[in-house]
């Protein structure tokens, strides 16, 4: 058989732990025996992050943005523990928060959804993709402790002198002060890239704030998606048949539990950290949740939405196979190679990276399912099988 050919490559960014191992199965086992596969290998993995002192991970998002399109293992973020166990120089940072300062962009996370496995929401029957801004508000807010009566008071210093200034609060005794900001700049950039996103999966957008109460910040946020979609994307959504639609951040939670999925919800930084584990959750596994980091100017990264499945990485060094779910991570890789082939205009690797998530669902359609999804699948026939075996079942399937 000959092989699929590629002609730009992607970034390859590989990680760590149990992901790491997937990583390689995925592609010996799914990938390479039917692709000839061009990737520009990056090691993140925790060790080489540390001898390089983090450059591995800038280099390659910086190799990101000349190339397009990069596949990301799940990598972990050191905390003190890790310090010991991986003997590290410095507590590097998260990763994907080096990468995502480097290309900007918004996070779109949305479910694999199979026939047979059921989310929690019996209504949902079609996946809910989650844009989360990922810059700002209370991220990167600034607190204070009051300790006793005392006037807070906002204070803005313009460079030519100019002050605005505004009282908060007059405080009688003890409490707490809280200071948010976010930017005109990467407000418009969230909003480009869930228009981009919408017209590129062809689904409608849903946003929301808290306008009502919050009159110019959140105000600010339903402002600039307006302005930025009748100027720009209105026409495009007509064409391709898809809506733009703002409400409240309240009736938007309570229209989602009574959807029946297949939109982009876009979401302020909290609402998204909070509102994409309920949608992981209420879709039965982390495992199913896919990841990609859209950047304004239309750079992506895929990766799995999963961390590093540390607990059944400390059983495979103790020689047992484990049935770690490797779909999350093979979306990932999926979804890179189709971006590829359409950039690149390579329609039998697009139809390649269709038929492997084809592949994929068919399996467990069959029943061949990981240890996650044995509570959600309710049949008789089932099979609980190890990584390896599912995707020499998938491999079997393409
Ligand atoms: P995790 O790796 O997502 O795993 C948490 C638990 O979820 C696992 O113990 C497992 O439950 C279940 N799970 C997750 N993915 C699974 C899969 N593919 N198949 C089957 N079960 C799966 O989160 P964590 O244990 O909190 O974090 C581990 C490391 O990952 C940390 O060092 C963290 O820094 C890093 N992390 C990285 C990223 C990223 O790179 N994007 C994201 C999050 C966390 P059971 O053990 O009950 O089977
Ligand atoms: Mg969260």
């Amino acid at each position: 058989m000959t092989k699929i050919a590629m002609r730009t490559p992607l970034v390859e960014m590989d990680g760590d732990e149990m992901t790491r191992i997937i990583w390689k199965q995925i592609k010996d086992i799914v990938i390479t025996p039917f692709v000839d596969l061009k990737t520009e290998y990056f090691d993140l993995g925790l060790e080489n992050r540390d001898r390089t002192n983090d450059q591995v991970t800038i280099d390659s998002a910086n190799r990101t943005k000349e190339l397009g399109v990069a596949v990301k293992c799940a990598t972990i973020t050191p905390n003190a523990q890790r310090m010991t166990e991986y003997n590290l120089h410095q507590m590097w940072k998260s990763p994907n928060g080096t990468i995502r300062a480097i290309l900007d962009g918004t996070v779109f996370r949305s479910p694999i959804i199979v026939d047979g496995i059921k989310p929690l929401v019996s209504c949902w029957e079609k996946p809910i993709t989650i844009a989360r801004h990922a810059y700002g508000d209370v991220y990167k807010d600034t607190e204070l402790r009051i300790d006793g009566p005392a006037r807070a008071e906002l204070v803005v210093t313009y460079p030519d002198g100019r002050v605005e200034k505004q009282t908060v609060f007059e405080y009688k005794g003890a409490g707490v002060l809280q200071g948010l900001y976010n930017t005109d700049k990467s407000i418009s950039a969230f909003a480009r890239s869930c228009f981009n996103y919408a017209l590129d999966v062809r689904q409608d957008l849903w946003f929301a704030t808290k306008d009502t109460i919050s009159k110019t910040y959140d105000h600010r946020f339903k402002d600039i998606f307006a302005q930025i979609y009748e100027e720009e994307y209105k026409a495009k959504f007509e064409d391709c048949k898809i809506g733009y639609f703002y409400t409240l951040i309240d009736d938007a939670v309570a229209r989602v539990m009574r959807s029946e999925g297949g939109f982009v919800w876009a979401c302020k930084n909290y609402d998204g950290d909070v509102m994409s584990d309920m949608l992981a959750s209420a879709n039965g596994s982390l495992a199913m949740m896919t990841s990609v980091l859209v950047s304004p100017d239309g750079i992506y990264e895929y990766e799995a939405a999963h961390g590093t499945v540390t607990r059944h990485y400390y059983r495979y060094l103790k020689g047992e196979k484990t049935s770690t779910n490797p779909m999350a991570t093979l979306y990932a890789w999926s979804g890179a190679l189709r971006k590829r082939a359409q950039l690149d205009s390579l329609p039998e690797l697009e139809d390649f990276a269709n038929r492997l998530e084809k592949a994929s669902i068919e399996t467990i359609k069959s029943g061949i399912i990981t240890g996650d999804l044995n509570p959600l699948l309710a049949r008789d026939d089932k099979k609980v099988v190890t990584t390896d075996e599912f995707l020499t079942a998938i491999a079997a399937k393409l």
